[in-house]
């Protein structure tokens, strides 16, 4: 059942004054995306009986399935429970199996059973108990009129655990929801739009049972494709058919599937080709050493960087000349020629990629404004350099000065450049 609407409702007082930044909401919606399912409204209310009500109420009027989390608690702020119970007329009765497990959990954790832990075993009779492995407030599952209503715990790791053992096995069986399956295809360096236009005949031909999804976001995007059907096997063998019609058209853009990084595969290139790396950062600050050292085993490639953020370290230290900076200035394609080629030869590296821009949000000029950011490459052969043009945000400016620092390293490693 492809189009089984979905809304999630949280609540909790916190979550609207801002103390609590609803995690919830996203995770349960990217799982409820993969059975297939279709979130249509996402509603966050506070800790009264009223809000309650009305937000249970006219979310099972759009939606055959709603999912709630929080106010589950042992405290008098947490209502959810008798509001449910109100709301589909159901009477509270004490439930000693639910005793039983709030118990075994307080003891595992040397904790003594409280007279409010006591009460979280008074549950909604006709409501079924979806056992909590991670805490002490069970959760439960309603049916009205062909509808399913869930309440589960705010607590993160309760709810995630419950979800994952128990509800969504239960969704799958009573939605009857066939198999889905998904590939990503993570691309870099062109823009969705652009991206759209050279595979605009490939995506026109894929058949029903295969959907195409653009994620777009900072310099990359990826390309899902979501498979639904009831054999396994064939969806894959669907979709890894569909992937290798679709790689000859943006092959220099895919730097991977699934879930790898950017810097996983320039580091799986420079270990393959057995090449080593340094950088000569300015405006982005150590940011691209970071994203390279965040891999594990990066220390097989990568040397180290040389930060010169002050004028005084590209000459002191890299020894850019007093004569570059002075005439064409720290942002230039001049400037970032000497600190690649000076970083390459002072770290001992293969290669080098130097960076240095305008950030922001002040220090950009009419001829170079904010977003300015020009790079290079050293291979000890030839040096190569680009210039791109961001956007005024500093910290997006930094973060796109990265990916695209990697990209260039990428495309020089596969032979594109
Ligand atoms: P428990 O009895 O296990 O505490 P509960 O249902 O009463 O469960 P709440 O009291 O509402 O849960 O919230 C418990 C914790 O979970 C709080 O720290 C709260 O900030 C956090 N939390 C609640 N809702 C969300 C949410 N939507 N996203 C992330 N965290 C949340
Ligand atoms: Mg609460």
């Amino acid at each position: 059942m492809d189009n089984t609407r979905v809304e999630i409702i949280t609540i909790g007082d916190e979550i609207l004054y801002g103390q609590t930044l609803d995690t919830n909401s996203h995770w349960i919606s990217g799982e409820i995306d993969k059975l297939g399912f279709k979130v249509i409204r996402k509603t966050t209310i506070g800790d009264t009986e009223s809000s309650i009500l009305k937000a249970v109420q006219e979310a099972g009027e759009r939606a055959q399935l709603v999912l709630m989390t929080g106010g589950l608690g042992p405290t008098n702020d947490d209502l959810t429970k008798p509001c449910l119970a109100k709301y589909f007329g159901m009477d509270m009765s004490f439930s000693p199996d639910v005793l039983e497990d709030v118990t075994a959990f307080l003891t595992s954790k040397g904790r003594e059973v409280t007279e409010p832990n006591r009460k979280q075993a008074i549950v909604p009779v006709g409501a079924k108990i979806i056992r909590n492995k991670n805490g002490t407030a069970p959760g439960m599952w309603f049916e009205k009129d062909g509808k399913i209503y869930v309440s589960m715990p705010g607590v993160p790791h309760e709810m995630v655990e419950m979800m994952t053992r128990q509800v969504i096995p239960d969704l799958r069986a009573y939605f009857q929801t066939g198999l889905i399956y998904h590939k990503v295809v993570n691309t870099v360096g062109i823009g969705e739009s652009w991206l759209a236009d050279i595979i605009q005949e490939w995506e026109n031909g894929l058949p029903l049972h295969i959907r195409l999804a653009y994620l777009p976001s900072s310099g990359m995007v990826k390309l899902r494709l979501t498979a639904t059907g009831d054999n396994m096997e064939t969806m894959k063998k669907d979709v890894a058919q569909r992937v290798e019609t679709l790689k000859p058209l943006i092959e220099q853009y895919i730097f991977g599937y699934d879930n790898v990084k950017l810097e996983e595969r320039v580091g799986q290139l420079l270990l393959n080709q057995k090449k080593t790396l340094g950088l000569a950062e300015s405006c982005s600050g150590g940011f691209v050493s970071h994203l390279i050292t965040s891999v594990p085993g990066s220390s097989r490639y990568f040397k180290g960087s040389i930060v010169s953020y002050d004028n005084a370290i590209k000459m002191g230290w890299l020894g850019v000349r007093a004569d570059t900076l002075n005439e064409h200035g720290a942002v230039s394609e001049q400037t970032v020629v000497e600190m690649a080629e000076n970083a390459r030869k002072m770290l001992g590296t293969d290669y080098a990629i130097s960076i240095s821009g305008i950030a922001g949000t002040d220090g950009g000029t009419q001829e170079k404004p904010v977003g300015t950011v020009w790079l290079a490459l050293a291979d000890g052969q030839s040096t190569i350099t680009r210039k791109v043009n961001l956007g005024i945000d500093r910290a997006i400016n930094i973060k796109l000065s990265g990916i695209n620092a990697l990209n260039l390293l990428r495309q020089r490693l596969m032979e594109i450049l």
